[in-house]
């Protein structure tokens, strides 16, 4: 594993073995950790990807092998808005439409970066894992 996990508040530390949620400690989420960059062959890699959060996979704590678990999350849209840049101050201004994810909010990645471990966690302890959501983002 070339992750581990450090809490986002306390100086706690945990490898990225089995299924850990929160901070034992503190309860804060965890942040993950990279020992290293991938590979510089994994960037070549990305355009022949399909278009999902899964095309960088060597920037997520997935294992090589892992099949993600994914309803098409990530790669959404960035969109300029013009007629606000110049009440903004801005010379450019852009937002990222997380609308377009599956549960229409930016929680559809740590969605599916949690389900992917819980169900190979399951798979290996023989039980069904479940992951739970919470319920979209209303739209304002
Ligand atoms: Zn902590």
């Amino acid at each position: 594993m070339d992750w581990t996990l450090a809490c986002s508040e306390c100086d706690a530390t945990h490898d990225a073995s089995g299924l850990p949620t929160v901070c034992p400690s503190c309860g804060a989420p965890w942040l993950v950790r990279y020992a290293r960059t991938p590979d510089p062959k994994a960037k070549r890699a990305i355009a022949e990807r399909p278009w999902s959060m899964w095309r960088y996979r060597e920037w997520l704590p997935l294992e090589p092998d892992a099949e993600p678990v994914t309803l098409g999350e990530g790669a959404t849209p960035l969109l300029r808005l013009h007629r606000l840049e110049g009440p903004a101050g801005v010379r450019e201004l852009w937002v990222k439409d997380e609308g377009k994810n599956p549960t229409g909010a930016f929680k559809a990645r740590g969605g599916a970066a949690a389900a992917t471990p819980a169900r190979a966690g399951g798979a290996r302890a023989g039980t069904r894992p479940c992951v739970f959501y919470t319920a979209p983002s209303p739209p304002d």
